[in-house]
């Protein structure tokens, strides 16, 4: 799977949805494990107390390993957290543990409390080619973090009722931070998850969505997929857990658009085999 452009530059791209359960962890690490695999070395930061990336990922995350939340309120180096991922060549996790809970309140009283994270970011001397951030569900201080670090916001939208309801509000704060912190954020992707082609509500809110948000919309969509679903109880993403599943191809078809995209190569149709 080697052979895609690499960027120029670091490509940050923050996951963000304050819905819960659209898929932005899943399609971090899925997103972030085929960019590995296709060549790129890749960097996850996970950035939800949960810790589900890093669970994902295989990524120790228990209360004393050193963790995102250093980076962000105790100032330590960013490379002081960084964890290789098993099995996966190229991919690395910044972990996040359960004290990042406390890290929404916490950072309240510190200096540059809206730019940590990017500053963080700054001073990380390893040569990357992609960042992915998984936002938590809700718009505080960290997604602030988040959306001051990238300068793409990747949204994951589940195919279901009201999929749309409630992004205004995520783009409204898109906009409030490229305004007054961050000049250079805008959405650059829109990812349709939990896609099943046999529904008609599926097929419409693809419609809706691709009316709404147009070329930022991912010609690849992610299908419901058990296997995706079942890959992180194992510590693994589905492109190692069952690399030709429907999902797995799916998110490996993804990532190679999100590639050709960001070197301006206009993405080929045809060879998407799960389009919606
Ligand atoms: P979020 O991070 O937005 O809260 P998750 O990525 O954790 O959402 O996904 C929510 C749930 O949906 C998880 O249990 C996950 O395994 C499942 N899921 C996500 N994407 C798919 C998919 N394409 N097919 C089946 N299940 C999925
Ligand atoms: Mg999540």
């Amino acid at each position: 799977g080697e052979g895609l452009p690499r960027p120029e530059q670091t490509r940050v791209m923050v996951v963000a949805n304050q819905k819960g359960g659209v898929g932005k962890t899943t399609t971090t690490v899925n997103l972030a494990a085929s960019l590995a695999l296709h060549g790129a070395r890749v960097l996850v930061i996970d950035l939800d107390p949960q810790g589900n990336a890093s669970t994902a990922l295989g990524i120790d995350h228990h209360a004393d390993v050193p963790s995102i939340y250093d980076v962000l309120v105790e100032s330590k180096p960013l490379s002081e957290v960084v964890q290789p991922v098993p099995d996966v060549e190229g991919l690395f996790c910044a972990p996040a543990t359960i004290d990042l809970a406390g890290a929404e309140i916490e950072l309240v009283s510190l200096v540059a409390r809206e730019s940590r994270l990017q500053r963080a970011i700054q001073a990380y001397e390893q040569p990357l080619d992609y960042i992915l951030i998984d936002c938590p569900p809700s718009l505080g201080l960290l997604t602030v973090n988040a959306l001051v670090a990238g300068a793409e916001v990747l949204i994951p939208i589940q195919c279901e009722y009201y999929a749309l309801e409630g992004l205004g509000q995520l783009l409204r704060n898109v906009d409030l931070v490229r305004g007054h912190l961050n000049p250079n954020l805008h959405v650059s992707t829109i990812l349709l998850t939990m896609y099943d082609g046999r529904t008609r509500l599926a097929s419409q809110v693809a419609d809706e969505v691709r009316n709404h948000f147009g070329d930022e919309v991912l010609r690849t969509s992610i299908p419901r997929s058990v296997r995706i679903s079942e890959a992180p109880s194992y510590g693994q993403t589905v492109l190692t857990y069952d690399p030709g599943s429907s999902g797995a191809l799916s998110y490996f078809e993804a990532a190679r658009e999100i590639a050709l995209r960001g070197v301006g190569v206009r993405y080929d149709v045809q060879h998407a085999h799960a389009g919606a």
